[in-house]
């Protein structure tokens, strides 16, 4: 445990005892819980109006989302009593209302504390002894009678950094498959995909720090507002200062976010690419173009040839005029000639976006796009110009992407399918030549397909609920079903526990430690303050007792977090990802480090590519886009659109949207068992315009039914403004309705994502 450091109560002004309890959990999670002093949050007012006495504070992470926030926890007798945010973090200080009641997370009910495995359809309590045997096993017998492509693992961006990289050695140089996939496949491989290709590396140039310096802010497929509201805030102070800043939300719904933007354009969902072409065409065709920053930096590309600035303008003026595509795209043509100009003239532009752009079926396209708009205009590299993708999940980035825990991937950018990456990491890994295989392993998708139909018949699901998240959902639940699934969880009703032939009960957040890695590159370090409940273990403990029942105890030889993160830190130094200088020592200390980051006295880098910031530029090169391309440059790409496959049809004329709400966080397995954060959200409902409604005589509350090809639901219709006409939104945190039933089994050829964005359906009134 960390060592303790008294940090003290601060006073509360009388006005806040005048909130309400759902006021205040608002105030928190908006833009106005930045604002108030002190503890400002329910669990500080609890506190004092308790009377306890002064508790001891620590240095942790938010266990939500991607932001990664900082906060201090306040232990008091042995319990957590209070968090808040930690003002000396990236966040300032700033946390939403989920971060605020992360101190309910450890005592919330339903948590798994012993072993159990499933006799004749029933759960029975086990010992780790019984149901660690019964696991390896029946994994050893797979492999013995179908091979190593039969077993498979199913990791998490929640997982922390050392259990993504232990489980990923143990499966690709230990069993030698590459099967292990985990759900940043379904939220970020778009994204990850994209900067590859780009600059040849995964992962953002820029920081949430370059918010503090934009002038321009083009947010398309995101509502941080709700999903990462400290980044919004960071938005809203900086546009509170200076006026002059403008921000122009992309969203089929009028969002929160969309409601505190200057701009807020709507599109026709599933066409932005026809919104982003058309901007490049503006661009180009007005002399916007940064040329010399092109000359110097930028390589064009058709997907297969290099080719050159003015084969990029001609594939624009073809296809995406803002004329031409005004009408198929939902946005009249001087709204796109405006936001282009604004785009390509402000002092720094900084784009930020997420799932809506990446859970699609053209999401490598739009995220290559996007990136593309910045280097045509030379809105990169610089404070407060860079193309930002957020993320979702607390290690998404440093915990899957960096350590290549991706079935096509391995660590730090290497590929499965390059021999020469392969060679590097046995080396590395001190296996013999030839023990990676080279045959990528199956992406999520096709992992669930390969359950289906018995390819993979015993798979390890660690830290995620894949049976409320996927989509089409009852397809891969059935697929599930087959398989031999061992489930390792922290609460024993989720969807997958249900699903499960063994459960293993796992600790959670701040009853184990590890590094999260956000969305900015930034690795900071969760330090135990509890013990897990019952005989819930860490996952690391679960992968090392497999490993060694397995027969690979010698390959996995770090057991601590300690000993995995020295041994990660070592495998990066060989790398454009070095993070060598991230000693625990120094985590402990500071409000985490961003990579690169060689030595123990580089301060991390903010801002990559950047000569002076970047260690890995070239002396007297200004900017240099080092990653695996010869010529370092980045390159743009020339990417046509393609209608998504459920744009709206006779049978099916609506539109269906997923996403996220302020109040709770991915399948709503941890917010949901939190009263207030469940009380405030209520339960999720199907948006509907209320022009949509009206011809259907569909009512506020009614029950209605959504039909698509991909199945059946009901659930209750809420009628708004939000969604633009033709489209609906529901949010999948609730198991009552779970949405992804319906949700199209579509995905992107590329990077593998499914378009959880666009599902054509059709909808009808059942009740009132
Ligand atoms: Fe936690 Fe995300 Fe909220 Fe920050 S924004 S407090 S990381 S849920």
């Amino acid at each position: 445990m960390s060592e303790e450091k008294p940090v003290g109560a601060q006073p509360v002004k009388k006005s806040e005892w005048e909130l309400s309890r759902r006021d205040l959990l608002w105030l928190v999670g908006g833009v106005a819980g930045a604002n108030l002093p002190g503890p400002a949050t329910w669990g500080g007012l609890e506190l004092m109006v308790k009377g306890r006495g002064a508790p001891i504070w620590h240095k942790s992470v938010c266990r939500f989302c991607g932001t990664g926030c900082g906060i201090q926890v306040a232990m008091n007798g042995g319990r957590i009593t209070d968090v808040r945010g930690d003002e000396l973090a990236h966040n300032k200080g700033v946390i939403c209302v989920k971060g605020s009641m992360v101190r309910a997370l450890p005592y919330v009910k339903g948590r798994l504390t012993t072993p159990k495995i499933r006799r004749d359809g029933k759960f029975v309590e086990a010992s780790w002894d019984e149901a660690m045997g019964l696991v390896a096993d029946t994994f050893k017998r797979t492999i013995a009678e179908s091979g190593r492509d039969a077993v498979a693992f199913y990791g998490s961006g929640q997982l922390f950094t050392e259990e993504s990289y232990t489980a990923n050695k143990l499966f690709k140089a230990g069993i030698g498959t590459n099967n292990v996939d985990g759900n940043p496949r379904l939220c970020m491989a778009s994204a990850a995909v994209g900067y590859t290709q780009v600059f040849g590396k995964d992962e953002p140039p820029g920081s949430y720090e370059d918010a503090d310096h934009a002038t321009f802010f083009f947010i398309i497929g995101a509502n941080p507002f709700e999903c990462h509201p400290p980044i919004f805030e960071r938005i809203r102070r900086r546009k509170a200062d200076n006026p002059d800043v403008r921000i122009v939300c992309v969203d089929p719904r009028r969002t929160l976010t969309a409601e505190r933007s200057d701009v807020h354009l709507a599109p026709v969902p599933g066409t932005d690419l026809l919104l982003l072409n058309s901007m490049a065409q503006v661009i180009c065709a007005q002399g916007l173009q940064d040329q010399a920053f092109i000359d110097k930096h930028v390589r064009f590309s058709n997907g297969t040839d290099t080719v050159g600035f003015e084969d990029f303008r001609k594939f624009l003026d073809a296809r995406y005029r803002p004329e031409t595509v005004e009408v198929e795209l939902g946005i009249p043509a001087h709204q796109i000639r405006e936001v282009a100009f604004s785009f390509a003239r402000a002092k720094a532009t900084m784009s930020l976006w997420t799932m809506g752009f990446n859970q699609r079926t053209q999401g490598t396209f739009l995220n290559n796009m996007i990136i593309g708009l910045h280097l045509i205009t030379g809105q990169i590299c610089r404070p407060g110009a860079t193309p930002f993708s957020l993320t979702g999940q607390p290690n998404a980035c440093g915990g899957v992407r960096d350590t290549g825990s991706l079935s096509h991937l391995l660590p730090n950018g290497r590929m499965v399918a390059n021999e020469k990456h392969r060679a590097e990491m046995e080396e590395i890994w001190g296996v013999p030549p030839g023990t990676i295989s080279p045959k990528p392993g199956f992406d999520t998708v096709s992992l669930f397909r390969a359950m289906e139909d018995g390819r993979v018949k015993a798979c390890l699901v660690m830290c995620t609920n894949p049976a409320q998240s996927l989509p089409a959902v009852d397809r891969y639940r059935a697929g599930m079903e087959k398989c031999f699934l061992v489930v390792a969880e922290a609460f024993e009703d989720s969807e997958t526990a249900k699903l499960a032939d063994v459960l293993l009960p796992a600790a959670l957040w701040v009853e184990k430690e590890g590094v999260l890695g956000q969305g900015e590159r930034r690795y900071q370090l969760v330090e135990k303050l509890l013990d897990p409940p019952g005989q819930a273990r860490s996952d690391l403990q679960i992968l090392g007792d497999l490993a060694e029942r397995l027969g690979h105890g010698g390959l996995i030889k770090a057991r601590t977090s300690e000993q995995v993160w020295d041994e990660w830190r070592q495998v990066s130094a060989k790398s454009f990802y070095n993070f060598k200088g991230m000693t625990r020592a120094r985590l402990k200390k500071e409000r985490g480090l961003q990579w690169p980051c060689p030595d123990e006295n580089h301060p991390g880098t903010v801002r990559r590519y950047v000569e002076g910031d970047d260690p890995f530029v070239s002396k007297g090169a200004g900017i240099e886009f080092y990653g695996q391309h010869d010529d370092k440059r980045a390159v743009v790409f020339l990417r046509p659109y393609v209608p998504s496959p459920e744009m709206p049809t006779a049978e099916f004329p609506f539109q269906l949207t997923t996403g996220r709400v302020l109040e709770q966080w991915h399948t709503g397995t941890m917010t949901q068992r939190i009263e207030e954060l469940r009380q405030a959200s209520g339960d999720a409902l199907i948006e509907i315009n209320a022009q949509d409604a009206w011809p259907l005589k569909i009512q506020d509350g009614d029950i209605v039914e959504l039909k698509s090809r991909y199945g059946t639901m009901r659930g209750k219709a809420r009628l708004t403004r939000s969604p633009r006409p033709g489209v609906l939104f529901a949010s999948f945190y609730d198991t009552k309705l779970l949405i992804n039933r319906v949700v199209a089994d579509t995905f992107d050829p590329t990077s593998k994502e499914p378009e959880y964005k666009v599902t054509a359906v059709a909808v009808v009134k059942v009740s009132a």
